[in-house]
């Protein structure tokens, strides 16, 4: 089959011909339809230090996508062979006690799709039944293929209650994106949206945000005095940007709460001082819940979340480098691949 190869230890990504994964007993193998390009995905492409330390060369990339089920494993029983599915990008352990207790978001024994293992960036992935999620047929495959990260956006923006908050989000990448508009589809007042990239944030106003902010133009205080407010409810951090994270724990209003997604670098210079004597609540958010945060995606798709305003390009995967060049240039959304 056809696959996505991190061949070499150094920049780039090859399309190349590689052997139909085989699946055990609880596993099913899924014939892939689309496929849609993460962050992650192009830091492994450019070879930073996280991938040179994390990603064995020969590995198929990728974690975000939908399919059909191809070939059912002989323990595995609720799912069918032609059955539209995506899937769960952190297979867990089952055993320690956050996977017992229902936590399972909270594994520490998690291994990544794409990333620890084979990816979705192939013709078939075999994984785990236990990480299927069924689409139901109203959605269409081109958001499906990204749930993954539109779980990322939607844990983090429902941990806090949003209802009549002012919400400040750091960073309008695609989950920035996603979480301006969930947040003001389940009530927030001001959805405040900051970054530096003028075409994302427009895109970021297209989902709803009240104001976006270009932090190199304009700073996020004179839009707050516009508004009249006194300082952020609740902040959604979102950039991996500590100069971002130090504007968010500057403009929260005393006791506000702060789900952290972002992924800041080793060593980010943090204003404690800030966190202390305004009491703020700091919350770090890894993946999504399992697999409540699945269906909670599924049912605002189905009730009118305007999920497709983040999609911007689709592409055969034969032309995949303009996918990782539009993502590198940070001149797209979602870029979702075809693969049939
Ligand atoms: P992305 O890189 O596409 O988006 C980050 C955005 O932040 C970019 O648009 C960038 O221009 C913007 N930015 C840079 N400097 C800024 C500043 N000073 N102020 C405001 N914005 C600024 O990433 P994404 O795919 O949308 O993911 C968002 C973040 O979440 C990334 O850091 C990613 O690594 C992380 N992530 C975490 C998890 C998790 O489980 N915790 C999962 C997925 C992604
Ligand atoms: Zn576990």
């Amino acid at each position: 089959m056809n696959a996505l190869v991190k061949r070499e230890a150094g920049p780039g990504i090859w399309l190349e011909r590689v052997p139909v994964p085989q699946i055990g007993p609880n596993d099913v193998l899924v014939k892939v339809e689309k496929t849609a390009i993460c962050g992650t995905d192009l830091h492994i492409y450019k070879w930073d230090e996280w991938s040179q330390r994390t990603i064995q060369p020969g590995l198929v990339i990728g974690h975000e996508f939908v399919g059909r089920i191809a070939e059912v494993g002989s323990a595995v029983h609720g799912y069918e062979v032609g059955q539209r599915v995506s899937a769960e990008g952190h297979i867990v352990c089952g055993r320690c006690r956050n996977c017992r207790a229902g936590r399972q978001h909270l594994c520490p024994n998690t291994v990544g799709i794409g990333v620890n293992r084979p990816g979705a960036f192939a013709e078939y992935i075999a994984v785990p039944a236990s990480n299927l999620w069924p689409i139901p047929d109203q959605i269409p495959s081109e958001l499906a293929a990204f749930f993954d990260p539109y779980g990322n956006a939607a844990h983090c923006a429902l941990e806090f209650d949003l209802i009549g908050e002012d919400v400040l989000i750091t960073g309008a990448g695609p989950i920035g994106i996603i979480a301006a508009g969930i947040a003001k589809h389940v009530g927030a007042r001001n959805v405040v949206v900051t970054d530096i990239n003028d075409y994302r944030l427009k895109l970021a106003a297209d989902m709803g945000a009240t104001r976006v902010v270009n932090v190199g133009k304009q700073s996020l205080r004179e839009v707050m005095n516009d508004l009249h407010m006194e300082g952020f409810d609740v902040g959604l951090e979102m950039s991996g940007n500590a100069h971002a994270f130090n504007d968010m724990l500057d403009c929260m209003y005393h006791g506000g709460r702060i789900a952290l997604l972002g992924i800041l670098p080793r060593g980010a210079g943090i204003d404690w001082d800030k966190v202390i004597f305004k009491g703020l609540v700091l919350h770090g958010i890894y993946g999504r819940r399992m697999y409540e945060t699945w269906y909670k995606m599924t049912q605002m798709v189905l009730t009118g979340f305007p999920l497709g305003k983040v999609l911007t390009h689709q592409i055969r995967i034969e032309d995949f480098q303009r996918g990782f060049d539009l993502m590198d240039a940070g001149q797209c959304g979602k870029v979702v691949c075809s693969w049939t």
